[in-house]
């Protein structure tokens, strides 16, 4: 343990979207914000290839490109970026403790976090090399289904996300193809029942993933196997796309923050507060709904108002910067 507590103004926690917005608004408001990126230095956006919804790229941006302009963006105003992973916190007093890597400490004014969440994928080594290859596999139907125009999909999942996505998916695709592991779906009637009249959505029950195929650099099809008779399939397809859920990234604040039952932080509706004063949440951390890079970003900008307006109640020789509220 290091024994030097080093203390900051704001502390952002994740590299997303949200946490370089937030960043790039601390840090012009004076904040002189610290932002951990985490594990995973640019977040989910990172395992995407084009983007081309977020506002301001009319050619479309890589994710990766995308979060390395984010990180520029926000140094340039003077945010002091690291890498390093918060592994523990501790909100009970009125000065917020983070420990970094289990080792450094920080007593922070404000924290906002921006961990997001994660994509839950089967696991399968085929699925791993095509999403890392950027060759064919997504968690994100609204990211990635306009590359698939026209052409045959599968995909994986029976919730209310999976009926979603492969509702999205059948508006722009050829076929969609649905494999649903046991004989019922999770998701509601409604949904349910809207996958099912959609025509060019082909259901297979009890069915699995054995292997996403592909010609080493791109999918080119899906062997699914029904886990009843045994029999398997090669469904010719150019896209697999997985919705079998998301985890938020909230593990170490649920001794402190009010969280729903699936982990996500609840946060003072219209606002980024939590239920901790000082404590302010955004992106895909508290959002289990949109989960869009832009939402992420504007409720990013969000928590860094938030912040400011809190330490300016706080402390009264802390100035709001003007700049902010042009
Ligand atoms: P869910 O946890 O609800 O559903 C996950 C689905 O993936 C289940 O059908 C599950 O199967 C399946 N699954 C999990 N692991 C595997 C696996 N290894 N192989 C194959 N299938 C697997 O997650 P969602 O993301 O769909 O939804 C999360 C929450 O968000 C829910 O509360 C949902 O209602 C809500 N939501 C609401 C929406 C809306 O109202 N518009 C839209 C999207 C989400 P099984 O059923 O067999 O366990």
């Amino acid at each position: 343990m290091s024994d030097t507590i080093e203390k900051v103004k704001c502390l952002i926690i994740g590299s997303g979207p949200a946490g370089y917005t937030a960043a790039i608004y601390a840090s012009r408001a004076n904040m002189f914000p610290v932002l951990y990126q985490g594990t995973q230095p640019g977040g989910q956006l990172t395992t995407t290839n084009d983007v081309e919804n977020f506002p301001g790229y009319p050619e479309g941006v890589t994710g990766p490109e995308m979060m390395i302009e984010l990180q520029k963006q926000a140094e340039r105003f003077g945010t002091d970026v690291r890498h390093g992973w918060i592994t523990k916190v501790d909100f009970n007093g009125d000065v917020h403790k983070v420990w970094v890597n289990d080792e450094k400490e920080i007593h922070c004014d404000t924290v906002i976090i921006s961990t997001g969440a994660s994509a839950k994928y089967l696991g399968l080594d085929s699925e791993q090399k095509y999403l890392k290859l950027g060759g064919g596999v997504s968690a994100c139907a609204v990211c990635d289904g306009f590359f698939y125009r026209n052409q045959d999909v599968v995909i994986v999942g029976a919730g209310d996300s999976a009926c979603e996505e492969a509702h999205y998916l059948s508006k722009l695709c050829k076929k969609v193809t649905m494999l649903v592991r046991r004989d019922a779906f999770r998701a509601s009637k409604i949904m349910e029942a809207r996958v099912r009249n959609t025509e060019n959505i082909d259901i297979l029950l009890n069915t699995e993933t054995d292997e996403v195929l592909g010609d080493g650099q791109v999918v080119t099809g899906v062997r699914a196997k029904n886990n009843i008779t045994g029999d398997t399939i090669d469904i010719p397809a150019t896209g697999f796309f997985v919705a079998i859920g998301h985890k938020p990234n909230t593990d170490i604040f649920k001794e402190f923050l009010d969280l729903d039952e699936t982990g996500y932080i609840i946060n003072v509706p219209g606002t980024s507060k939590t239920n901790i004063e000082g404590v302010f949440v955004s992106g895909d951390a508290a959002d289990h709904v949109y989960r869009q890079a832009v939402t992420a970003a504007g409720t990013g900008c969000m928590a860094a108002l938030d912040a400011e307006r809190y330490l300016a109640a706080k402390d009264s020789t802390f100035e709001v910067s003007t700049s902010t509220y042009n």
